[in-house]
């Protein structure tokens, strides 16, 4: 992890922001909003001295988690990879389909906040299968959290690895918020594509995270959707802020 708000690694609008070496260099996934990008870079230098950032893998078009990827892209020249869905919020700074001005409006962020445009160099859709700075991931759609939500799957130092962006939290808890796009009926159709996957690493994008034993955080969270009732919020419990 090279940056994060909740472990006071970065700035303070920044989700969790992890780093992974790769064969060619240092892939990152999310960037963080936009404000601390050097102190990411330091501390990506400080873990992978002498590692050039590759590319950047973003999760979904939240501020917290893209609003840093033109500033990345410029100082890294890294490859951007995004959702087919994600590209065109990110590519034209779309701050009303990435929740922004809603999110702007609630408070969550400062008003001067601003979500700058990034060219995006490869996109895929669910299921899709790429490379990034030399390591295979895999896509999977789970919206919910909101529409353009995905989870990547990737094999990490020997372990099979989640990062979960905001799709699902540690202990089984969803990323259901109060906005336009998101709410439980993304979940209902879209959680069971993270059911048996055999998860160790889990890298969700605010609160803990673990080394081992990963999908049973995923399985929690479908056990109860499968009994009929609705897990644990991301809002219920401080978890983010
Ligand atoms: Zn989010």
């Amino acid at each position: 992890m090279v940056g994060s708000l909740q472990y006071g690694l970065s700035g303070p609008m920044d989700c969790h922001v992890y780093a992974v070496r790769g064969p060619e260099g240092v892939v990152l996934i999310d960037s963080g909003a936009g404000t601390h990008t050097e102190t990411l870079l330091s501390n990506v230098r400080e873990e992978f001295a002498g590692e050039r950032v590759k590319a950047l893998l973003l999760t979904h078009a939240h501020l917290d988690h893209c609003g840093g990827a033109a500033a990345m892209r410029e100082r890294t020249g890294c490859t951007v990879i995004t959702s087919e869905l994600t590209l065109p919020i990110i590519e034209s700074g779309d701050e009303e389909a990435s929740g922004l001005r809603a999110a702007r409006l609630q408070g969550t962020y400062p008003a001067e906040m601003r979500l700058s445009p990034c060219a995006v160099s490869l996109s895929f859709a669910d299921g899709g299968q790429f490379e990034a700075a030399g390591i295979p991931f895999r896509a999977i759609h789970v919206r919910g959290h909101s529409r353009d939500s995905f989870c990547f799957l990737a094999r990490i130092d020997g372990r099979d690895s989640i990062f979960a962006g905001d799709v699902v939290f540690y202990g089984g808890v969803l990323g259901v918020i109060n906005v336009e796009g998101s709410g439980m009926e993304g979940y209902r159709s879209d959680l069971h594509k993270l059911q048996g996957l055999g998860i160790e690493g889990f890298f969700p994008g605010h609160g803990l995270f673990a080394i081992t034993g990963g999908q049973r955080h995923i399985d929690k969270a479908i056990e109860q959707t499968k009994k009929g009732f609705i897990p644990r919020q991301i809002g219920q419990g401080e978890l983010l802020f």
